[in-house]
């Protein structure tokens, strides 16, 4: 099912939640909400739902405006963190209530419930209560409950907040394969970055109710539209630079004095332009080659954490800033205090259209 959603906003008194949100998501996308507490992810996964109306602006479930409609005239299911099951039913009786409500009853009714706990592998639990199950499995007895309805869109809202960081990665897995083997249209509120990313065919990064940026995970992580988001995804280091030579494929930048290479620039910089550049840590490394070309950063090992498979670093820059970098499968051990060289590829310096 194709999703319009059309310059929604959305207040509660003086509070703006949501500030004028368009999106369209595509029929079978697994599509994420990201944004810190407050930005107004909730909101708009329950105004899809029709647990709330916008104050202004339209959604369309494929051609139907759907905006004044009660949640229970809309092809939707909704998946909650606290997994909402009726704690006096079994599971089979707690994913057959929705199909009760819908009046499917005997043959049809059997059939569709063994499916959704076969789907998702609890067939042999379906007698307990879920006082007798694990978080886990409380999870999978909800999203049982909610494919068992055959809806045309499922709204997860933090479905696995509950779940210890194993189970977490298991279910990320587990629920993407799901949604891409019945073809469900799927939107997915998260403020975890690494769900988000492992999961999402697009994200839309929203921050004050203002969808930011929309993007696949890749190009959101390695071309964030702002420094907000390229902060929120993932760690970075901000540096100020300007625009000294721009060409096709190439783009010169002085940085403090020391020159850095890019691939590309937003359009809207010329040359002169005072721009913020992002480095993320794992593009950074330690060279040999101090050489007279560009990409070179003289720094000064301050901290050190070995992790094991990586060890994360903190250094400072002869221009007295602050450089994280990591160092996968490493070897010797940095000391505090070590003057080295980092190199950092053209395409991975990204110079951000927005810095705030
Ligand atoms: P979280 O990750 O903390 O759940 P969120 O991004 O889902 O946050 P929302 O729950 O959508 O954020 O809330 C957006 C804003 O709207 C917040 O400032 C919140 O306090 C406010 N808000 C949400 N629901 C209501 C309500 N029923 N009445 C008043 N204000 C509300």
């Amino acid at each position: 099912m194709r999703i319009v959603i059309d310059h929604v906003s959305k207040s509660f008194g003086k509070v703006t939640a949501l500030s004028d949100v368009s999106l369209e998501i595509g029929d079978g996308e697994l599509f994420f909400l990201l944004g810190p507490s407050g930005c107004g992810k909730t909101t708009l996964l329950r105004c899809l739902g029709g647990f709330e109306q916008p104050t202004a602006g339209r959604i369309f479930f494929g051609d139907e405006d759907v905006t004044g409609a009660p949640a229970h005239e809309r092809n939707t299911a909704m998946v909650f963190q606290g997994y909402a099951l009726w704690p006096h039913m079994t599971v089979e009786e707690n994913v057959a209530f929705g199909l009760e409500m819908r009046r499917v009853t005997g043959t049809e009714r059997a059939r569709r419930v063994d499916e959704a706990l076969a789907r998702v592998q609890i067939s042999e639990l379906r007698n307990r209560r879920p006082n007798e199950l694990s978080g886990g499995q409380q999870q999978r007895v909800a999203l049982a409950r909610t494919l068992v309805v055959q809806p045309g869109c499922l709204l997860l809202d933090e479905p696995l907040a509950n779940l210890d960081a194993k189970l977490r990665r298991d279910m990320r897995r587990e629920i993407r394969s799901l949604c891409k083997e019945s073809g469900l249209t799927g939107i997915y509120v998260t403020h975890d970055r690494q769900e988000a990313l492992s999961m999402a065919d697009r994200v839309a990064v929203l921050k004050d109710g203002v969808v930011r940026q929309v993007a696949s995970p890749q190009e959101l992580y390695r071309r964030p539209a702002s420094a907000f988001i390229a902060n929120f995804i993932g760690e970075t280091n901000f540096l100020r630079g300007k625009v000294v030579a721009k060409e096709t494929g190439r783009v010169l930048l002085d940085v403090a004095g020391v020159r850095l290479e890019a691939e590309s620039c937003p359009e809207a910089f010329g040359i002169g332009a005072e721009v913020v550049l992002s480095l993320r840590p794992e593009a950074l490394f330690r060279t040999y080659s101090a050489g007279e070309g560009a990409n070179r950063l003289r720094v000064t090992v301050r901290e050190t954490s070995y992790l094991g498979e990586i060890a994360d670093h903190i250094a400072m820059s002869e221009q007295g800033q602050e450089i994280k970098f990591f160092e996968l499968n490493p070897v010797g051990v940095l000391r505090s205090g070590e003057a080295i060289t980092l190199g950092v590829e053209a395409r991975d310096v990204v110079i951000l259209p927005e810095a705030d």
